[in-house]
């Protein structure tokens, strides 16, 4: 399975814009950018999330053709560059008319919940690109299995405060496996299926004292790196994680 991390910014990308931080400046100057997030699976052409800066990043990596699409969540910095099906999929009608027609068509796949997320949200547009033919949406009952590849999701209720929900993507190739979870993955789930993955794509989450202040304020809890990893690695419930927390008086907040 070959991959590549196309943007691993979050809801802002790196530089950002009116932004004069050292780490900016430094982007700036140098010439370099974290843009919005989203993954490619070479293999067969499988694209992860559209973030606004995909055809950038598209572009940046060389890629000329993905015939899939899956989608994580539906809020903005994952869903806005999903008009690169039009841009990829059309080209001039060969009756010498004023017309672009499709020239391919990329499925794009969700869970029922997501895409029900989705589409109250961009319905319209992904209604346009069905009737024009660039696109065709797919709900996802269990698994996708694509070449020899199985794409199987993890849905979870987030802690966001929109209430909707995210996508953790497990895919594996034979004994392989690797788990994207790049966005709003609080509650991580414990879910037997992660164990013996080669790759773990997490969304960072945070770390050091002020952010762990902003994120005990809320208006949610956003969960810590470190957090993220004990949930992985640690098969105590989260009752006993905030107990065992407790007594080695760690700072803090309930997971759940
Ligand atoms: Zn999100
Ligand atoms: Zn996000």
């Amino acid at each position: 399975m070959k991959l590549t991390i196309l943007g691993s910014g979050g809801f802002r990308v790196l530089p950002r814009i009116g932004c004069h931080c050292r780490v900016c400046d430094e982007a700036r100057e140098k010439g370099y950018r974290r843009l919005g997030p989203s993954m490619f699976i070479h293999d067969h052409n499988i694209l992860f999330d559209t973030p606004e800066d995909i055809v950038v990043e598209l572009l940046d990596a060389g890629i000329e053709d993905v015939e899939h699409i899956f989608y994580t969540h539906w809020h903005p910095d994952h869903t806005f560059g999903a008009r690169i099906v039009e841009q990829m999929n059309t080209t001039w009608s060969d009756k010498m008319e004023w017309r672009m027609v499709s020239k391919a068509t990329t499925t794009i796949h969700m869970p029922g919940i997501v895409r029900e997320e989705i589409m109250e949200r961009l319905g319209a547009f992904f209604d346009f690109w069905e009737l024009v033919g660039v696109a065709k949406v797919e709900v996802i009952e269990q698994s996708v299995v694509i070449g020899g590849l199985k794409i199987e999701p993890v849905v979870i209720e987030t802690r966001h405060r929109t209430m909707t929900h995210s996508t953790i993507y497990i895919i594996s190739s034979g004994e392989k496996k690797v788990i994207y979870a790049p966005c709003d993955i609080t509650p991580f789930p414990r879910d037997d299926r992660f164990h013996g993955c080669e790759l773990m794509i997490l969304q960072t989450g945070w770390w050091g004292d002020e952010m762990a202040e902003r994120a005990r304020k809320g208006p949610h809890y956003e969960i810590s790196f470190e957090e993220i990893l004990e949930d992985y690695k640690n098969p105590l419930s989260c009752k006993d994680r905030n107990r065992a927390k407790e007594r080695q008086g760690r700072k803090g907040v309930p997971l759940c």
